[in-house]
């Protein structure tokens, strides 16, 4: 064999990359279909842009690392849906179908590097992503790479943990650190695939489910304790599961997820550890969740401004429509007019606006359309202040859709941005974007549980996290689960006896 001969052979090893990921609150009653997809991130193989998004970081970051290798990367679709309803079953096989073709394509293939979400439902799949994985896996066989990223908010099943070499989950929430866990999944895949290492993947089941935001404790504290413990002989990755309360599901739950070296036994018993170990904090735990009455009474008496206030339920990144009118409502009742609200999702109400013109004054009902707990329509003469379509907003490195948006000033001076494309509060610049100075107003409204917080904690000292009651299914002790049958805290108060 020649030099040339090797270096042929070299080049011809293969590597495929995809990413399909939503997140499905089975408990909305707003189905996703390919339009979600298509309104949010649908890019063709090759199509996808530069800039990273949530679930779909391992392509840029794969694009650029195998730039460095003499092999071939063959890039699938990317599709993206906000979260919402469970997934139409057409639309979902149709996604999987596509990638599936793509990967079946591109064989004989070294590698598999899914870019997913984990908490995707579909009619009749209540594990899209183990679905995806274990097809992928008849195809390409036993020995080759299949290494996946996720979002913690999912639902770790035996087909996923069994069917993957490589499982990550970004470490914090808010998930500013997408990106770098993409850049480890790759990293990891090019070393297996290089045979440098022998990755088992762990999973112990903490039998919980909790809200579990890494920006406080204690939950800050456990996730630089395992990002101290990833730096032992044989650990290569540690992942917590947080779990998706709103998925009803059988593996629905909180879990530790270990990627050793070769060794299980040392991967199973961190892992056991690690889950008791956050078990115990959460019992704990106070969030420090506030009612709408006093978060918006406590906004209209703090030193500071802007105030921030989160509407933690009616966050459209887990799934619910983001149309509830109840912080608004109170921002009314305590006269406190110099707010903004971003954003309340009202597709029609922003037709109506964009039809009657930027300075149009007329009398507008918009809002709580979607759910009874998402308060009242409101009524009231509003004046059509900004009309930008396609509007979108900053999340780190990624670009986020609002749709077509405008802003609508209210009687009252308090200024609202209703948006077309439901999309959780990221970043100040949704307001900026929208031609609203964040700076200038007393309070600002957020839809969002805890994403919004690393880049509004830099324009605002005081930060309320509001439970408005809904529509979220916040409460998993009283939600109607009807899959999950494993007895899990706070279901039950002593899963582990
Ligand atoms: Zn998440």
């Amino acid at each position: 064999m020649t030099i040339n001969d090797n270096q042929l052979i070299t080049e011809d090893k293969t590597v495929f990359v995809a990413s399909l990921a939503t997140e499905s609150n089975t408990f909305a009653p707003i189905y996703t279909d390919l339009n979600s997809f298509k309104e949010s991130m649908y890019a063709p193989p090759g199509e996808h842009p530069d800039t990273p998004t949530l679930c779909s970081a391992p392509i840029v970051v794969a694009r650029r690392r195998f730039q460095e290798k003499p092999w071939r990367l063959v890039e699938g679709t990317a599709a993206w849906a906000e979260p919402g309803g469970i997934v139409q079953r057409q639309t979902y096989e149709l996604l999987r179908d596509e990638i599936l073709d793509q990967l079946q394509e591109a064989l004989p293939v070294e590698g598999v590097i899914l870019g997913l979400h984990g908490a995707m439902v579909a009619e009749g799949y209540d594990d899209c992503e183990g679905d995806l994985i274990v097809r992928a896996r008849e195809m390409v066989g036993p020995d080759v790479t299949i290494a996946i990223e996720m979002d913690p908010h999912s639902h770790m099943t035996k087909a996923i943990s069994e069917n993957s070499n490589i499982v990550i989950a970004f470490k914090e929430f808010p998930h500013r650190d997408f990106v770098e866990r993409a850049e480890e999944v790759v990293e990891f895949a090019i070393q297996h695939m290089e045979k440098k290492i022998d990755p088992i993947v762990s999973v112990f089941d903490c039998r919980m489910i909790d809200v579990l935001p890494t920006s406080v404790e204690p939950m800050k504290g456990f996730v630089e304790k395992i990002r101290m413990l990833e730096q032992r002989p044989g650990i290569l990755s540690i992942s917590v599961i947080h779990g998706f309360m709103a998925g009803d599901v059988p593996d629905m739950g909180t879990k530790i997820v270990v990627v050793t070296d070769g060794d299980k036994q040392q991967g199973e018993q961190l892992a056991e550890e690690l889950g008791r170990e956050l078990f115990a904090l959460c019992q704990s735990k106070d969030l420090g969740y506030v009612s709408t009455q006093k978060g918006i009474s406590e906004a209209g008496q703090s030193k500071a401004s802007p105030v921030v206030v989160a509407d933690v339920w009616d966050n459209p990144g887990g799934g619910v429509a983001g149309d509830s009118t109840l912080l608004l409502q109170e921002l009314i009742d305590q006269s406190l007019f110099d707010s903004a609200v971003g954003t309340i999702w009202d597709p029609m109400a922003v037709r109506l606006c964009i039809a009657a013109g930027e300075g149009a004054r007329f009398n507008l009902r918009f809002g709580a359309k979607t759910g009874i707990k998402s308060g009242d329509p409101i009524d009231d003469l509003v004046t059509v202040s900004k009309i930008v379509l396609n509007a979108q907003q900053s999340f780190g490195q990624s670009v986020v859709p609002m749709g077509d948006s405008v802003v609508i000033r209210m009687s009252c001076g308090i200024e609202v941005i209703l948006n077309s494309t439901r999309s959780q509060s990221f970043s100040p610049d949704l307001f900026s974007n929208m031609g609203i100075n964040p700076l200038s107003k007393k309070v600002l409204v957020v839809k969002s549980t805890n994403h919004f917080y690393d880049s509004f904690s830099r324009i605002s000292d005081h930060i309320i996290y509001v439970d408005a009651g809904g529509p979220y299914p916040s409460n998993p002790a009283t939600n109607s689960y009807q899959k999950l049958k494993r007895p899990i805290w706070p279901i039950v108060d002593h899963p582990y006896i």
